[in-house]
């Protein structure tokens, strides 16, 4: 079974190292068997450090982020008062490309195309 580490085991398995606890005490205190952790010391120092290994946890929580932020089009849509092509009054308009009011394009004129 492949042992799921967190940052702060990973933070907690270099520190016991570097102090020197011998294996059986790192052993006991993760819970973890020694083949484990000297593969998983190996793997962090290959890394350069803890800093640089993408956890699971934290992926997960950028993801998260990504999802809960408001769509651009939402943030960026202005709406203002055009000026109708065809009634040539003014109507609330979403976009440079609405430039007839709601109440013109149901006329016939402006579905079929002719006037
Ligand atoms: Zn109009």
């Amino acid at each position: 079974m492949k042992a799921n580490f967190t940052m702060e085991m990973d933070n907690l398995l270099l520190d016991l190292d570097e102090r020197g606890v011998s294996k059986d005490v790192q052993v006991a205190i993760l819970k973890l068997p020694q083949r484990t952790l000297t593969r998983r010391l190996g793997y962090i120092r290959r890394k350069g450090g803890v800093s640089n290994i993408d956890y699971a946890e934290k992926t997960e929580r950028n993801r998260q982020k990504v999802s809960y932020r408001k769509p651009e089009f939402d943030q960026k849509q202005e709406i203002k008062l055009r000026r109708c092509l065809m009634c040539l009054k003014d109507f609330p308009s979403f976009g440079e490309g609405n430039q007839i009011c709601p109440k013109c394009k149901k006329t016939s004129a402006w579905l079929t195309g002719y006037g």
